[in-house]
């Protein structure tokens, strides 16, 4: 009974290799389909290709300005007058899915993170830097903000920042370790338990001097250059809208100096 299935299919097999052979114009054109058919086929074409069109029209050449940011004290502390920008898209898209991870990895067990600061201007840095070694010991060019590759972090409770829980830091700096991340909690000089980063092993002279992480070969990392490319435009954009701030302090703090004189 097996044999004659299997002969049987043979013979069905071989049927259909030679109906396609004596056919060889079978090509699209020549497939009488209905207006059903057609319809159907040119919807399956939008919905596979429109997305990916839609998203670059939405994004523009602007798309920059709709990242969030955050003001001075927003989490209870001095951090500069220069707004904070506290977008996950502003970061390298790889560094930007562990922090993803780091931030529901901590949900489900029970802890709340708010992102005080993802990418960083040269404008902020600087100010970060005039205001003391417990903000920076980076020069504007040296931190790992400025590429992307940092985030500062908050665990939050009742809408309040944690900022001295070292208990709910300890537990979100093994997590980000876990990740592969280097945990700012780590350093003494200054102890920055809300820095989190991630280089690939480059250091900061290697990063200024232009060279790129190297991500893992994956689907979804296929197209990283490109990101990257844009998100640099994007960073220019912010660096020129910072800068105009940073200026304008310095005109504005001038004149307070001379009105004192007088
Ligand atoms: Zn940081």
């Amino acid at each position: 009974m097996l044999k004659f299935v299997t002969f049987s299919g043979f013979l069905v097999l071989a049927s259909l290799i030679s109906t396609a052979q004596e056919k060889p114009n079978l090509s699209l054109e020549s497939i009488p389909y209905s207006e059903y058919h057609r319809q159907l086929i040119q919807e399956l074409t939008v919905g596979f290709y429109s997305p990916v069109e839609e998203k670059i029209l939405e994004a523009g050449p602007e798309v920059w300005r709709t990242w969030q940011t955050v003001e001075n004290y927003t989490f209870g502390k001095d951090r500069g007058s220069i707004p904070m920008i506290t977008d996950l898209d502003a970061l390298h898209p790889y560094f930007k899915d562990k922090i993803n991870t780091l931030i529901a990895i901590c949900k489900s067990k029970g802890i709340e993170l708010a992102i005080v600061e993802t990418f960083r201007t040269h404008s902020k840095q600087n100010e970060f830097k005039a205001m003391g070694k417990k903000y920076t010991r980076s020069a504007g060019g040296h931190s790992k903000h400025q590429y992307g590759l940092a985030i500062d972090v908050v665990p939050v409770i009742d809408s309040i920042a944690q900022w001295d829980n070292v208990k709910l830091w300890r537990k979100v700096g093994a997590i980000g370790e876990q990740l592969g991340l280097r945990w700012g909690g780590r350093w003494k000089n200054p102890y920055d338990p809300g820095h989190f980063e991630w280089t690939g092993g480059l250091s900061s002279y290697h990063l200024s001097a232009g060279l790129k992480p190297k991500v893992p070969k994956l689907e979804k990392y296929a197209c990283v250059e490109e990101e990257l490319n844009q998100l640099s435009e994007y960073w220019k954009a912010w660096e020129a809208e910072q800068s105009a701030i940073a200026r304008k302090q310095i005109v504005s703090s001038k004149m307070n100096e001379s009105l004192s004189y007088d």
